[in-house]
């Protein structure tokens, strides 16, 4: 039930109990209003009899006065008793209701008639004189009859009367007193009512209501899990539910905002991540530009190494890797660049690594089920990558890298792979055309030019530290007979077995060139005279071991004349030097070959 239903009724049974008493004491006072006017008219009508009783009592005074006296002025209060008496009756007549009563009036008034009659007779007697006659009549019985009927009447009625009187007075003392116990009790049974009703109403409020503020209070308070259990069908019970309505709705748009408010983290997040990737992917193709200059302009393979070995780790930070590069059989490949110590020896077989058997790149990963290469120094990393340099589907080397490359890690070696691939190629490329224009194809020994430039820079440096330099000139001997014994392709393998031999008597900073046709120049920077002279020894003594074979048919031996020439580098020139080196060389033609002549330890002014 409703609060409001439950408020109205309360008031209307208030307002109902409340007419109920004041109707019930409205028709007691009505009755005790009747009661009391009822016992007025009682009381009216004793005093009217009595009043009928005093006027004949005046009116047979009046009679005997004049009567005994014979004064006429006795007489004066007849009339006025006479209609005293008439009013009195007719008063009387009006209030009497009761029949009985009534009758007894009606006998009283014929009485009091014979009595006014009687006293009308002597009067009339008396007044004409005959007093005697007329006290005769008042001393007869029938005055004193009438009078003493009249009295009896007047003693029935008021007798009557005065019983009626009790009646009244008690039933309107009765009325009092019911009027009284209504007040009481009806008022008492009202308060009780309105109290119980009250009661129950403030029981079935006072809970809900303590329940309803108390969970506003800790919803206000940020107590969001909080539900307000009301369970009341009525205006509290739809209040508590709306609060707990708006309380999920609170909720759930919370949750919502929480998670909007995560979506954007995220997205902020991938935003940023993001742009490190493209800062560090800027970064790396500057590098990777940067790395490719230089790789350019590197000299060697050492260089090329010292590059590569300096620069992809600013390209993937934290991972150690290596470069190899294959070499010219294409049956090694040889490692010129390592950082971050990656474990791997200087060198290994192509079969020895999945990606350059399979032509791929080969991954091995902690969780990714692949067979190990087998080109480490010792136990296989857990993790790495295999990325074979390829260049017009030319496999010219490997880059290896160490652990779990990230997706923006693999796209970074995918470029790094492809520049170092194009660069080695280059290196390469460049590296055998100036092979090729400072060597010799024949004898692989320094061209003619390459040995001028050098002897001349080699004179600029010792002329600067005061170092001495030596040349040695040779010539086979004969050379023409071989040819034409043996043919011009067994000649060039003289050649080739005269320069090998050469090179390996000769020292490491030696420069061995082919000077023209079958004539040898070695020059011996920072050598004198003993020096040299010792040095072409070697290669007179290694010239006659030779034993040279071409197309299975023995060519016999070869035999060479060598001219030495040394000197300080600030007393003479370079082609001085050569010219003093190749008269010795004539010298030693002339003295019979097979011999080293020199041109003496002085020097020869240019
Ligand atoms: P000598 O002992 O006086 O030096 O006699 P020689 O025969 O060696 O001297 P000469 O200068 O007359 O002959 C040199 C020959 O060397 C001429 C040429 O046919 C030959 N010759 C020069 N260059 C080459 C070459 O590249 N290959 C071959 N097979 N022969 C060459
Ligand atoms: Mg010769
Ligand atoms: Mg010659």
């Amino acid at each position: 039930m409703s609060l409001r239903t439950r408020t109205a009724l309360l008031w209307i049974v208030a307002v109902a109990a409340v007419q109920v008493l004041c109707a019930s004491i409205y028709v007691e006072l009505r009755r005790a209003q009747a009661d009391a006017e009822w016992v007025e008219r009682t009381q009216e009508v004793v005093l009217r009899v009595a009043e009928i009783q005093g006027s004949v009592d005046v009116a047979e005074t009046a009679q005997r006065g004049f009567l005994l006296t014979r004064r006429e002025a006795y007489l004066a209060q007849l009339d006025p008793a006479l209609e005293h008496n008439a009013g009195s009756f007719r008063r009387a007549n009006e209030l009497v209701v009761n029949p009985g009563q009534k009758d007894r009036l009606s006998k009283l008034a014929k009485l009091v008639e014979t009595k006014f009659a009687e006293l009308r007779e002597t009067v009339d007697l008396g007044r004409k004189g005959d007093f005697e006659a007329a006290l005769a009549l008042v001393q007869g019985d029938r005055g004193l009859n009438t009078m003493a009927r009249i009295r009896q009447s007047v003693a029935e009625i008021q007798a009557v009367q005065q019983q009626l009187l009790e009646t009244r007075s008690e039933s309107a003392r009765t009325r009092t007193r019911g009027i009284f116990a209504t007040i009481l009790g009806g008022g008492l049974v009202v308060v009780v009512t309105m109290l119980a009703l009250g009661l129950t109403t403030m029981r079935r409020l006072n809970r809900p209501l303590e329940q309803l503020v108390e969970g506003t209070r800790l919803l206000g308070a940020g107590a969001s899990g909080h539900r307000i259990a009301v369970r009341s069908d009525d205006e509290l019970g739809r209040l508590a539910h709306a609060i707990n309505a708006m309380a999920d709705q609170q909720a759930a748009a919370l949750v919502a905002r929480e998670a909007a408010d995560q979506q954007i983290l995220e997205a902020n997040e991938a935003l940023s991540r993001k742009t490190d990737e493209l800062v560090a992917r800027g970064r790396a193709i500057e590098t990777l530009s940067r790395m490719a200059q230089r790789l350019q302009s590197a000299g060697g393979d050492g260089e090329f190494g010292q590059v590569a070995a300096r620069l992809v780790p600013e390209i993937l930070p934290d991972r150690a890797g290596a470069l190899f590069a294959v070499n010219h059989s294409r049956n090694l490949f040889v490692r010129i660049a390592a950082w971050g110590d990656p474990n791997l020896p200087t060198e290994f077989q192509p079969q020895d690594c999945w990606a350059l058997r399979r032509g791929q790149s080969h991954h091995r990963g902690d969780d990714y089920g692949e067979v190990d290469c087998q080109h480490f120094a010792g136990t296989p990393a857990s993790c790495y990558h295999c990325l074979p340099l390829t260049a017009a589907s030319d496999v010219v080397g490997l880059l290896y890298l160490q652990g779990e490359l990230s997706p923006v890690e693999r796209d970074a070696a995918g470029a790094l792979v492809e520049s170092v691939a194009l660069a080695l190629v280059n290196h390469r490329l460049r590296a055998s055309l100036r092979e090729q224009s400072i060597r010799d194809p024949l004898t692989r020994l320094f061209n003619r030019r390459y040995m001028e430039e050098t002897l001349a820079l080699e004179f600029a440096r010792a002329e600067r530290t005061g170092g001495e330099i030596a040349v040695i000139m040779m010539d086979i001997d004969h050379f023409k007979r071989f040819n034409d014994s043996f043919g011009h392709e067994a000649g060039d393998a003289m050649l080739q077995a005269v320069a090998r031999m050469v090179l390996a008597r000769v020292r490491k900073g030696d420069i061995a060139c082919r000077y023209g046709g079958e004539e040898l120049i070695v020059v011996l920077p920072g050598v004198g005279l003993d020096g040299a002279l010792e040095r072409a020894g070697g290669i007179l003594a290694g010239a006659r071991e030779l034993s040279i074979v071409h197309e299975g048919r023995s060519l016999g031996h070869v035999t060479l004349s060598l001219g030495v020439a040394a000197a300080k580098a600030d007393t003479t020139s370079a082609p001085a030097l050569i010219a003093l080196a190749d008269r010795a060389l004539y010298g030693a033609k002339a003295a019979g070959r097979d011999r080293i002549e020199h041109s003496g330890a002085e020097p020869v002014p240019a």
